[in-house]
């Protein structure tokens, strides 16, 4: 068996063969409030797609898209304010989170701010697909990323 790929980061890789990854992939969900309603509607239209996949999501957010696509197999996280975004961006960091759907709010201040940055970073120090609005969200989850699941 070939040694995984490191990647620059230094953060270990699971084995690819064509691109592919042999592990499930996990999508991390996290959505401020004024932007929930849009993720749960994104969520419903790409509902059977979502379902390849393992989900993990911060409390609330996770709560709003179970409550509308219940069949789906996702893990809730803290709430962002209280952690959530954290555990999330470990998760990226250790390779056990592969793509990030994250609808920020651009208009209000938050009080994790903090958080939010930091989680947006460690998306980009490890390069996974990181979708920020519908837009992109619709063009992610209408992608080879997940149609090959
Ligand atoms: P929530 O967290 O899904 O628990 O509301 C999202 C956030 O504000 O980061």
């Amino acid at each position: 068996m070939p040694p995984p790929a490191v990647d620059p980061a230094g953060a270990e890789r699971a084995p690819r063969e064509n691109g592919r990854s042999d592990r499930a992939l996990t999508l991390a969900l996290v959505a401020h409030d004024a932007c929930k309603a849009g993720l749960v509607e994104c969520a419903e239209r790409h509902r059977e797609a979502l379902a390849a996949f393992t989900l993990v999501a911060t409390g609330t957010t996770g709560l709003r898209v179970l409550e509308r696509c219940p069949e789906l197999r996702l893990r809730r996280l803290k709430s962002g304010p209280l952690g959530g975004d954290q555990q999330i961006g470990a998760m990226i960091a250790d390779g056990t989170a592969n793509a990030l759907v994250f609808f920020v709010d651009p208009l209000s201040a938050m009080p994790h701010d903090v958080d939010v940055k930091a989680l947006l970073r460690v998306a980009l120090v490890y390069d996974i697909p990181c979708a920020m609005s519908r837009a992109t969200a619709d063009l992610l989850m209408q992608s080879a990323f997940f149609a090959r699941r």
